[in-house]
This record gives C-alpha cells, sequence and structure tokens, in this order.
C-alpha cells in the first residue's frame, strides 16, 4: 500500500480599503510564494504611471467589459471609485486545474459576489490602523487626484463595515509582520484536508 496526495488548488482572496497596502502584500505573496497564479483583473479605468497591461490589469473598453458580462467571462465584476473591475473566469479555471493557488485582489463586492458562488476560498481582509493613516498613505502614493483621495477614503468607510464576512484579518501597521501574518494564514490553510488529502492507496 502507499500514500498517495490529492493536492486541491486554493482560491486566495485579499480584499481592504484602497491605501490599506493589500497591492504591496500581494506582490509580496506573489514574489515569495511561487505556488501562487495571480488572477489578473479586467477595468476599464486609466493605467497609472508604471502600471503594464497584462500584469497589473488589462485595460479595456466599457464595450469589450459588456461583452464579457454577455459572454459570461466574468466570475465577478463591481463598479469600484467609479470604474468597472471583473474576474475572468478562464486563468482561474485554468491555474486551479493545473493545481496552482490564485490570489484574487477585489473589493468586497466582488469578494461577496464569490463567496455566494462558491464554498471553497480562503478570504483575508487587510486594514490599516487608523483612517488618518489610511490618509496620509492615499497622499504619500500621490497617484490619485483629490477628489478621488476623498472617494477612496468615503468609499473605506463601507468596505471595513464588511470585515466580518472574511475569515482572516490583517492589520498592515508593520509591513514585514503583516506579511509575515498572511503567510501563516496561507500555509495553514494549504494544509487543509480539502486541499491536501493524503489517502491509501492498494499497490
Ligand atoms: P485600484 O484602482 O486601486 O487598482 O483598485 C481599486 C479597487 O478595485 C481595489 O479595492 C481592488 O481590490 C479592486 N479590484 C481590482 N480588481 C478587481 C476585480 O476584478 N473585481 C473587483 N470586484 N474589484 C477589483
Amino acid at each position: 500500500m502507499s500514500i498517495a496526495i490529492k493536492r486541491k488548488g486554493m482560491l486566495l482572496i485579499i480584499s481592504g480599503p484602497s491605501g490599506a497596502g493589500k497591492g504591496t502584500l500581494c506582490k509580496m505573496l506573489l514574489e515569495n510564494d511561487k505556488s501562487f497564479a495571480f488572477s489578473c483583473s479586467v477595468t476599464t479605468r486609466e493605467p497609472r504611471e508604471g502600471e503594464v497591461e497584462g500584469f497589473d490589469y488589462r485595460f479595456i473598453s466599457e464595450a469589450e467589459f459588456q461583452r464579457m458580462i454577455d459572454y459570461d467571462e466574468l466570475l465577478e465584476y463591481a463598479t469600484v471609485h467609479g470604474h468597472l473591475y471583473g474576474t475572468p473566469k478562464r486563468e482561474i479555471d485554468e491555474a486551479l486545474a493545473q493545481k496552482k493557488n490564485v490570489l484574487l485582489d477585489i473589493d468586497s463586492q466582488g469578494a461577496m459576489s464569490v463567496m455566494n458562488k462558491t464554498q471553497e476560498y480562503v478570504s483575508v481582509f487587510v486594514i490599516a490602523p487608523s483612517f488618518e493613516e489610511l490618509r496620509k498613505r492615499l497622499e504619500k502614493r500621490n497617484a490619485e487626484r483629490p477628489d478621488e483621495i476623498e472617494r477612496r477614503l468615503n468609499n473605506a468607510y463601507g468596505e471595513i463595515r464588511k470585515v466580518g464576512m472574511y475569515h482572516y484579518v490583517v492589520v498592515n501597521d508593520d509591513v514585514d509582520r503583516a506579511f509575515r501574518e498572511l503567510t501563516c494564514i496561507v500555509n495553514a490553510e494549504k494544509q487543509r484536508t480539502v486541499r491536501f488529502l493524503p489517502t491509501i492507496e492498494e499497490d
């Protein structure tokens, strides 16, 4: 008799208000853990300086976004800060079929849609230690106009109210500590029997 190990990929949802630092934590996870594939979203917002097409996002027109909705190509989509964002299904299915883990950096509306569609996900909510800190980080990032910063801060109140819908929360007051916490969550979740199932097989 031998032991066969059946592995299944994990769908990891990471949400949190703009400026909480979830983008940085996602990048750190992808660099440090090669078992993860990033789910590259489609969006109708303009690229920011330095963003790479097909890596950060696929930047598409509203007409193309609508086409993807019509052809049922999106696992979820939502309007966030006035722009459309969506998660293409195909890449996720392909990655999970290859037993990869898949990382979704999506807002709480999108996260709720995924949670309603499947039981098989792990969800983490990242928060900054305070609203003052959120504002400071958004201003320092210098990527948004002042009205856009206000819009993102207002949205943060609504986002944070949904924290109880997630499995885990990480407070990002120190990025290295926050990353260690995220790694602990991810590593424990990898060992769950739904994803890592040793079974005895007759030789
Ligand atoms: P940003 O414009 O700063 O890149 O992202 C704004 C927000 O949109 C972030 O909270 C991010 O997590 C969210 N987001 C990015 N991609 C998706 C997606 O495919 N679906 C949903 N629902 N939200 C997304």
